[in-house]
């Protein structure tokens, strides 16, 4: 893998395509910085050579061109405080200004351009866009795993006009060890955990999944469409009509393959889809009419817990319930739990991005596991098997 380890950036101007898309809140504060931190390697490995930096990315998904609320101008004195050292700002990734600051950039300068898709070019990965942002630096880094799925301007088309200058940063590389690590040499028994709200999302990677672990356990929103397809009464829960056929389908096909399917089998239900709802527990098959399951119940986490507590190999994508409501929340908290004992005990455990690194780092366990993935959907995508355009962009 071509990394930003095969070239001394000395001298240098490194276009940098990172992940800055981070929250704000009404004050454009920045509410977690974790996406930022993890770029700091990258950026602070060329600044060290004596290079300079550019960095790109998109905040948000801005409808119609510049906007206040998705500047990336919000960033700059963060980034300042992180990197120790001025951060300059171009107020438009591909103007005049931005070239002029971009060619006056001296070793262990940086430059921070504003959002990408302020212009509708990138996400389309218009090619005269992507040459634009290219003249802006000697040599390409892409380091911004989350959209690496996406065959954007600044994500893959740009990488072109860079033939024999492009190179993964380092969050970027790890994120592909550890993926394929899981996908290529985990260690038996190998146990996924599959939640979250929708069965469709996450069809190809459970099919894909079930050729290679030994467990897969499924709670969440998801396990209701299972339930119901087996005959349950599941209330006013979750579920996808259309995907109960699929369901059967699932199970019987991890049957065939030797696959040890977990589903739940009793759920936390409420007569409300809030934290102020009346609560009890219910067996999964035989929820009252008009009451729904948010969570798993204490008889699942425990046999989930033991399943996860004998395994080798962990990879977790998806929330056991409605995690963000308090009344809502043991269930993933527990399994989360279940996931850093394992760790301790030896296992090597990776958790998807999205939501799940969301719960793991509300209950503050991010450090307890073998590692959390950045990327929602590029993970997904990868773990899939499909090539992402982002990493097809820098290995062709
Ligand atoms: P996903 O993006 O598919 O991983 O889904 C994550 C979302 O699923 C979270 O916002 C959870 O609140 C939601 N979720 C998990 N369990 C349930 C459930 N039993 N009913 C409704 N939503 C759920």
């Amino acid at each position: 893998m071509k990394t930003i380890d095969f070239l001394n950036f000395s001298g240098k101007r490194a276009l940098v395509r990172v992940d800055f898309n981070v929250p704000l809140d009404d004050k454009f504060n920045i509410t977690d910085d974790n996406r930022m931190q993890g770029a700091l390697p990258t950026i602070e490995k060329i600044l060290n050579d004596g290079g300079s930096v550019i960095l790109m990315s998109h905040l948000g998904r801005p409808k119609d061109g510049p906007s206040e609320k998705y500047s990336l101008k919000h960033l700059v004195k963060h980034l300042s405080f992180l990197l120790n050292r001025d951060v300059q700002f171009a107020d438009d990734c591909i103007s005049e200004d931005a070239m002029k600051k971009s060619k006056a950039l001296k070793p262990g300068e940086v430059l921070l351009l504003e959002n990408l898709r302020f212009y509708k070019e990138e996400e389309k990965g218009d090619e005269i866009f992507a040459q634009k942002l290219a003249q802006l630096g000697d040599v390409y880094v892409n380091d911004a795993f989350g959209t690496a799925h996406r065959a954007h301007a600044s994500t893959a088309i740009v990488a072109k006009f860079f033939p024999d200058a492009k190179y993964f940063g380092y969050l970027m590389a790890s994120e592909l060890a550890n993926a394929e690590k899981i996908l290529h040499h985990a260690e038996k028994p190998f146990t996924a955990i599959m939640g979250g709200a929708k069965v469709s999302d996450k069809i190809e990677l459970i099919e894909k999944l079930l050729e290679k672990v030994d467990n897969l356990i499924i709670g969440g929103g998801m396990a209701y469409t299972f339930a119901k397809a087996q005959g349950g009464r599941i209330g006013k829960s979750l579920v996808e009509e259309d995907k109960l056929d699929l369901a059967n389908n699932l199970i019987s096909k991890a049957k065939e393959k030797g696959v040890n399917l977990i589903l739940p089998v009793d759920s936390v239900i409420a007569d409300a889809f809030s934290n102020d709802a009346n609560t009890e527990i219910a067996p999964n098959n035989n929820i009252k009419e008009s009451w729904m399951g948010l969570d798993i119940g204490p008889e699942s986490i425990k046999r989930f817990g033991d399943i996860i507590g004998n395994s080798k190999t962990i990879l977790w994508n998806g929330p056991m319930g409605v995690f963000e409501m308090k009344k809502f929340e043991s269930g993933t908290k527990a399994i989360a739990e279940a996931v850093v004992k394992a760790t301790k005990n030896g296992a090597f455990s990776l958790i998807g991005g999205g939501d799940s690194a969301a719960a793991v780092s509300k209950f503050g366990f991010s450090d307890d596991v073998s590692y959390v993935s950045t990327g929602g959907g590029a993970l997904l995508e990868y773990m899939e098997g499909k090539e992402l355009p982002g990493v097809k962009a820098i290995n062709s």
